[in-house]
């Protein structure tokens, strides 16, 4: 089958403490609630929406670097969840994740040779030659020089800090690698050598790629699909041009107005949203977008929309049932 990752109502909460003498019951913070997605072998599923929508967590919850609190993640039919530690250990090397400040995911203190051999010692067994020459390729692949392999972090720029980061994803040929805001922390003017980079370096070595970032231009770039996300569920998912052409929930239609759009002829009116996102802790009742949503009736207070699939678009919202 095409189909690399299937993930199946993948939830993460995080429980909130009681506090001593309420009587208020503990809740929950619904980080991720119940996010459905089929991801396709060699594709770049693109994941937007604003800072704590969950965006981050259902990446690190894919992997299990956080531990879900519900649900599904099939790898190639390997159900990821029921993997014990030195099972999941062995299948990380199939995914990965690149973050998005290379200096913080750098230990500063390692050469990155040092940094590349990590994966390579803890994984396989290899001799220093092989080692060696498998370094210098790794560097070549991410277009940095192995003459550089002896030097630290902070003797990088910026951008050459997130191909070692790249690199260090890819030393142990992983086939999914998600992506967090890889290119945020970067100049603009690198941001598009790192994007092309990576786009290059999916059609070399066959990845799969889940982007998450806020940057609607970014993932307009990169991704075939684009899934959206607002508090802790995915609202809508399409083909990447078809969601640009035409979005269809409110909420993404509001994103996208905030776009400056280099078409002066599809200039759209700016939707300004009322409010704050609220808490994931205590989510608004039916459909969460209700309370900032410009269309929203009586029934989106009451009902909760599902995802539903419209040819081969998705979307969440009362107005297409
Ligand atoms: Fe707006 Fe209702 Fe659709 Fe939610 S379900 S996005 S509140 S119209
Ligand atoms: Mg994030």
């Amino acid at each position: 089958s095409d189909v690399l990752l299937e993930i199946r109502n993948l939830t993460k909460h995080y429980p909130i403490r009681k506090k001593m003498f309420s009587r208020q019951p503990a809740g929950a913070v619904r980080a991720v609630d119940g996010v459905s997605l089929s991801i396709k072998r060699g594709e770049t599923i693109g994941i937007v929406g604003e800072s704590g929508c969950g965006k981050s967590t259902t990446g690190r919850a894919v992997l299990r670097l956080v531990e879900p609190t519900a649900g599904e993640i099939r790898f190639e039919g390997t159900d990821i969840r029921a993997l014990n530690p030195e099972q999941l250990r062995k299948f990380r090397t199939n995914m990965q994740m690149v973050f998005q400040d290379p200096y913080a995911s750098l230990d500063p203190r390692w050469t990155v040779r040092q940094i590349l051999e990590e994966p390579l010692r803890t994984h396989e067994t290899i001799g220093q030659k092989e080692l060696e020459d498998r370094i210098d390729s790794l560097m070549e692949t991410v277009g940095l020089s192995p003459y550089h392999a002896s030097r630290f972090p902070h003797e990088f720029s910026g951008g050459q800090r997130q191909r070692v980061g790249i690199a260090r994803a890819l030393a142990l040929n992983p086939r999914f690698i998600v992506c967090d805001e890889p290119v945020s922390a970067l100049d603009v003017s690198i941001q598009s050598q790192v994007l092309n980079l990576m786009q290059d370096l999916q059609q070399q070595l066959g990845l799969t790629y889940m982007f998450i970032s806020h940057d609607l231009s970014v993932v307009r770039f990169i991704s075939d699909r684009v899934g959206v996300m607002y508090l802790g569920k995915l609202v809508e998912l399409a083909p990447t041009a078809e969601m640009f052409a035409e979005p269809l929930h409110p909420y993404t239609k509001a994103l996208m107005s905030a776009v400056p759009q280099p078409d002066p002829d599809a200039l759209r009116d700016r939707i300004v949203l009322k409010g704050d996102v609220p808490s994931p802790a205590n989510p608004p009742s039916g459909c969460a977008f209700h309370t900032r949503c410009p269309v929203a009736t009586e029934r989106c207070r009451a009902e909760l929309p599902e995802l539903k699939t419209y040819g081969n678009r998705q979307v969440a919202c009362h107005l297409y049932a």
